[in-house]
């Protein structure tokens, strides 16, 4: 077990998408802590070592939260390079949420040395009334990258547990 438990440190989950879309929320949504209306501005990145208790199952994890905003687009790169797992989030009020992670995707693809697991979050699920994305449009989206898919909710914590818990199995698996 202590092995399992080292080699899920040097696990490095990214998080990306663009300004909004509610990355920062998600990551404290997973974390425990209180939803916020008005969040403050990522600036560059943020990292936080994470011990969390999944299914009684202690990990231990770096989740990277970004900025989104294009011109850190040099600096998200870098993280791509040998992060284990990437968690791409659009909002689903927000169409051009979706073309940004089609773009990060892409640069994805580019920059990841050992190739890395991506799951796909259209986040927000909870403004139902305001949704401007199908949630087929994310399933296909995710369907041709071969990858998982959630709509999740950072506020009504909808499906955050459960992507993230899906996210980090299969990046244990790629390392
Ligand atoms: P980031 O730039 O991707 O890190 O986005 P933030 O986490 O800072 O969130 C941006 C805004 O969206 C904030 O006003 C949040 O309160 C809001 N937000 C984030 N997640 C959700 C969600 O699941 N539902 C709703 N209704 N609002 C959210
Ligand atoms: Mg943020």
């Amino acid at each position: 077990e202590k092995e399992i438990t080292s080699k899920l440190k040097q696990i490095k989950i990214v998080f990306a998408g663009d300004v909004g879309v509610g990355k920062t929320c998600l990551v404290d949504s997973f974390m425990g802590k209180q939803f916020e209306d008005v969040k403050v501005l990522t600036s560059g990145s943020e990292v936080q070592f994470v011990t969390k208790s999944i299914d009684d199952e202690e990990i231990q994890f770096a989740l990277w939260d970004t900025a989104g905003q294009e011109r850190f687009d040099s600096l998200t790169k870098i993280y791509f390079r040998d992060a284990n797992g990437v968690i791409l989030v659009y909002d689903i009020t927000r169409e051009d949420s979706l073309e940004r992670v089609k773009f990060l995707y892409q640069t994805i693809q580019d920059e990841s040395q050992n190739g890395c697991a991506i799951i796909l979050f259209g986040n927000k699920v909870d403004l139902e009334n305001k949704r401007k994305v199908e949630i087929s449009k994310g399933e296909e989206l995710a369907q041709s990258w071969n990858c998982s898919f959630f709509e999740t909710s950072a506020k009504t914590r909808k499906n955050v547990k459960e992507g993230f818990k899906k996210i980090l199995e299969e990046a244990f698996e790629k390392k």
